[in-house]
C-alpha cells in the first residue's frame, strides 16, 4: 500500500531503485510503466491505463503510431547523425514539408522545447538589433505572468512561479513580464521603443489550461505588429491539433513572426523542436552563430515529417475539436461543489477541484489511476486531461465514466 492505493511489490522496488539513483526533479504517480501503444500504457504487472497527460501533450498521435515506428525504423537502418556539419537528405526533406506546412520562408531545428525557446529569444533579439535598430543590450521582450516555457537559466529568469525559479539565480534581465490576457498592460509595455517580442503561450497548460478570451491572441498580434514587435508564439503544448486546430493560434487567424514548435513534432518518439519563421527574422543568424549537434538529425526529421503527416492525414485536429466539446459537456453535467470550473480547447482541458483538503486533485488522481487511468494535477488544485488525439468516442465514454465516477465517489 501507498497512501490509500495497492501497489505492487515489483513496482515498489523499482519506484525504490529510481529514488535511490534517480535526481529527485519530479515527483511521479506511483505507477511503473513498461509498454505503450494508441491511447493506452500498461504498468509492469500487466495492468492497463488510458494515459491522461500524454507526455505533456506530446503524444498527440497515440504511443508508437505505426506510420511514425515504421519511418523511425526505416531511417535508424540508414543514417541516423549526420551534424550540421554536413548536409543530410532528411534535413533537406523536413525542411521544406514543414515550412510549407505552416506558410513559413524557413526553419530551425532544435532538439527540447526549452531549447526552441532560447532559439527564438536569440532570433529576436538579433532582429530588435539588426533590424529594428534597437541600441546594443538595450532589447527587452515581454512574457506572460504565469508562463511557462522551460527549465534553462535564461527562461526561469522570466518565469513568476517560485517553484521554478527559487535559488537558481542571479537571473538574466531583459524581460518584463505583463499579466496574462491582458490587452491594455500589453499595450503599456509595447511603448517602450526597446521591445524586440511579445512571447506568449496561446493556452498556458503548465498554469492549468488558462485559455484567454476570444479574440485576445488576434489584438495582441495586431497590436505588435502596429509597434514593430515580433508576435513568438509558444505552441509547444498547445499546436499540432492538440487544440482542435493544427496551432491554436489558427483559431484567431494569427500567423506568428515567430512560431515554436516541439513535444508532439515527434510523437513522443525522440525529442525534436523547431522554430519557423520569414526570412528577415530567420537571416539575423548566420553560420556559427547558433546551433546545436543533435538539431535537424536525419532520424528526428524522418521521425517529424511522419509525425506531421499523421496529424494531417487522420484530421486529428477535427477529432480533438469535436470529442473536445463533447468531453467538456459531460464534465460540467457532472455539476458538483467539488468541480469549481471545467476549461479547455479541443483535447487540451483542465479542471479546478475546490475542497478543503489541500491534496485532494492529487489523491483524487491516484484514484482514477486505481480505475485505470492515469492524470496528473498541476499547481496543485488542477487536474488536465489531455489524452491522445487518436482516441475514439467510445474510449473516451470510458474515461468520462472513470472520472465521473471517482469525482462522485469523492466528493461523498
Ligand atoms: N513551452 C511550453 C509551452 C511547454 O509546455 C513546455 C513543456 O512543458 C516547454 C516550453 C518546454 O519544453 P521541454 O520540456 O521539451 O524543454
Amino acid at each position: 500500500m501507498m497512501g490509500t492505493v495497492n501497489i505492487s511489490e515489483k513496482t515498489q522496488a523499482l519506484i525504490g531503485k529510481e529514488e535511490k539513483y534517480g535526481a529527485h526533479n519530479y515527483h511521479p504517480l506511483p505507477v511503473m510503466l513498461n509498454k505503450g501503444e494508441g491511447v493506452y500504457v500498461w504498468d509492469v504487472d500487466g495492468k492497463r491505463y488510458y494515459d491522461f497527460l500524454s507526455g505533456y501533450s506530446s503524444l498527440n498521435q497515440g504511443h508508437r503510431h505505426p506510420k511514425v515506428m515504421e519511418a523511425f525504423f526505416a531511417q535508424a537502418n540508414e543514417l541516423t547523425l549526420t551534424s550540421r556539419a554536413f548536409h543530410s537528405e532528411p534535413m533537406s526533406e523536413f525542411a521544406e514539408y514543414i515550412t510549407k506546412l505552416f506558410k513559413y520562408d524557413k526553419v530551425l531545428p532544435m532538439n527540447t522545447g526549452a531549447e526552441a525557446v532560447e532559439t527564438a529569444l536569440k532570433l529576436a533579439r538579433r532582429w530588435g538589433y539588426n533590424k529594428k535598430g534597437i541600441a546594443e543590450d538595450k532589447a527587452k521582450i515581454i512574457v506572460c505572468d504565469g508562463n511557462f516555457h522551460g527549465r534553462t537559466i535564461n527562461i526561469i529568469s522570466f518565469s513568476n512561479d517560485p517553484e521554478s525559479n527559487k535559488d537558481f539565480g542571479p537571473y538574466t534581465p531583459g524581460y518584463e513580464i505583463i499579466p496574462y490576457n491582458d490587452i491594455e498592460a500589453l499595450g503599456e509595455a509595447l511603448q517602450d521603443k526597446n521591445v524586440a517580442g511579445f512571447l506568449v503561450e496561446p493556452i498556458q497548460g503548465e498554469a492549468g489550461v488558462v485559455v484567454p478570451e476570444d479574440g485576445y491572441l488576434a489584438k495582441a498580434a495586431a497590436m505588435c505588429k502596429e509597434a514593430n514587435v515580433l508576435f513568438i508564439a509558444d505552441e509547444i503544448q498547445s499546436g499540432l491539433a492538440r487544440t482542435g486546430k493544427m496551432l491554436a493560434c489558427d483559431h484567431e487567424f494569427v500567423h506568428p513572426d515567430i512560431l515554436i514548435l516541439g513535444k508532439a513534432l515527434s510523437a513522443g518518439v525522440m525529442p525534436v523542436s523547431a522554430v519557423l519563421a520569414d526570412d528577415e527574422v530567420m537571416l539575423t543568424i548566420q553560420a556559427g552563430e547558433h546551433g546545436s549537434t543533435y538539431g535537424g538529425n536525419p532520424l528526428g526529421c524522418k521521425v517529424a515529417i511522419a509525425a506531421l503527416k499523421v496529424l494531417v492525414e487522420e484530421d486529428l485536429a477535427e477529432n480533438a475539436a469535436n470529442l473536445g466539446v463533447y468531453f467538456r459537456m459531460r464534465m460540467r453535467a457532472i455539476n458538483i461543489p467539488l468541480v469549481k470550473e471545467v476549461r479547455g480547447k479541443g483535447l487540451l482541458n483542465a479542471i479546478v477541484i475546490e475542497h478543503s483538503n489541500k491534496d485532494a486533485a492529487s489523491e483524487i488522481c491516484m484514484q482514477m489511476m486505481e480505475k485505470g487511468l492515469l492524470a496528473k494535477p498541476t499547481h496543485g488544485d488542477k487536474i488536465r486531461f489531455a489524452p491522445p488525439l487518436v482516441i475514439t468516442e467510445q474510449q473516451i465514454d470510458e474515461c468520462i465514466d472513470i472520472i465521473t465516477e471517482t469525482l462522485r465517489a469523492y466528493s461523498s
